[in-house]
């Protein structure tokens, strides 16, 4: 990479410059495709005149984003090697020394991403929005499914606090784990509950844009009415005590999408992520 950005370097204080991955996997999604078309919808919104390169905090954020293009993987269903391939692009970001936002691709990703970032980090929390747990032990058969990469992230003892928010279609087996792995998960009606302040050390944000309410993401394969609003998961991200390593926004599915009002949102969100990140470097 060549810094020759000049936003970025006139202020050194936010020199830094944050990875941004895409991962364009659909493959093991359990209901449709089309999260493949994730990386470049968000990418396009990012890159839109619609808006300018400034978070809420007045910071300009864009121009710190690196972005590296999009992790080659073949995006077949149940692959170890699409696994293998996500954590070494991650693994390299994080021996650099980067922090590293992920846009996918559908929810998959984030367990191949987390095992890279247990190399690195022993005492992550996670904090994951999502309408559905993603903590099925077996789904269809499928390890890789997007609906169990908290298991396998559990399993494999990626985090040792995961705290999930938004949820609102857990079945008893997802509540069962979810009491094996002492997972905190709270509805929208919940939400009061989060306890920010409780969090210590690098914290992972994961966010499945299907834990909004669907009428302001209606572009996800599941809707499931009755979720967060956006304020209220830019709220959760700016409590956020600790310094946010990594995030990943997910489930984006572009043929779903009404307006491209969803692939805005998203991009809005990697902004305030990336800002995030910027303000509030790791020690
Ligand atoms: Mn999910
Ligand atoms: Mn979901």
């Amino acid at each position: 990479m060549t810094d020759t950005d000049t936003d970025a370097d006139s202020d050194t204080s936010m020199s830094e410059q944050i990875s941004l991955l895409g991962i364009a996997a659909d493959a093991n999604s359990s209901f449709l495709a089309g999260c493949a078309l994730g990386p470049a919808a968000i990418r396009g919104a990012l890159r839109s005149d619609s808006g300018n390169d400034a978070n809420e905090a007045s910071v300009s954020v864009t121009p710190h984003l690196d972005d590296l293009g999009d992790v080659d993987i073949a995006n077949v269903a149940n692959s170890s090697d699409d696994a293998d391939a996500i954590t070494a692009a991650v693994r390299g970001q994080l021996a650099a020394g980067r922090r590293v936002i992920s846009i996918g691709g559908d929810h998959f990703v984030t367990f191949p991403i987390l095992r890279a970032f247990r190399e690195f980090h022993t005492d992550l929390t996670v904090v994951h929005i999502d309408a559905h747990p993603d903590m099925y032990d077996d789904f269809a058969g499928n390890p890789f499914s997007h609906a169990s990469p908290f298991a396998r992230a559990l399993e494999h003892g990626c985090m040792t606090r995961l705290i999930q928010l938004g949820i609102r279609t857990a079945t008893q087996h997802q509540v069962d784990q979810a009491d094996r792995w002492n997972v905190t998960m709270l509805t929208p009606r919940q939400l009061d509950r989060f306890d920010a302040a409780s969090i210590t050390g690098p914290v992972y944000f994961s966010l499945d844009l299907d834990g909004l309410d669907p009428s302001c993401a209606p572009g996800v394969s599941h809707h499931e009415p009755g979720g967060l609003t956006f304020r209220e998961v830019l709220d959760v991200i700016d409590a956020i005590p600790g310094p946010i390593v990594g995030a990943d926004v997910v489930e984006l599915n572009p043929t779903r999408d009404l307006v491209d009002m969803t692939a805005m949102v998203g991009a809005k969100f990697v902004k305030e992520l990336a800002g995030a990140m910027l303000a509030n470097p790791p020690v």
